[in-house]
């Protein structure tokens, strides 16, 4: 399945601030996203809404917090299941096909 996976902290928790400065952070993310069994699509970050997004796809929810457990040490997660745009028009081509039918 895939999934958005959003990722946003206060500017007191982040760790390229002044507070509670942690500059392995972003290392420590990126290999808890390659040593979780998923599969890492991209990441994508809104700096100054210290805000990040990435896109995975996994079939077990225990990898995916595994994955994500930098993120919640800081801030909050959102695990979003979604699909594939294409898909979306598949299915609904196809429903549009019943209809008429
Ligand atoms: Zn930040």
């Amino acid at each position: 399945m895939l999934f958005v996976i959003i990722h946003k902290h206060t500017a007191e928790m982040c760790p390229a601030g002044v507070v509670r400065i942690n500059k392995d952070w972003l290392k420590e993310v990126t290999n808890s996203f390659k040593n979780a069994k998923i599969k890492y699509l991209g990441g994508y970050a809104n700096s100054p809404n210290h805000e990040f997004f990435f896109i995975i796809e996994a079939d077990d929810l225990e990898e995916i917090d595994n994955a994500i457990e930098p993120l919640r040490r800081v801030g909050k997660v959102r695990i979003i299941p979604v699909l594939k745009f294409e898909e979306i028009e598949l299915l609904a081509s196809g429903r549009a096909q019943l209809l008429t039918e």
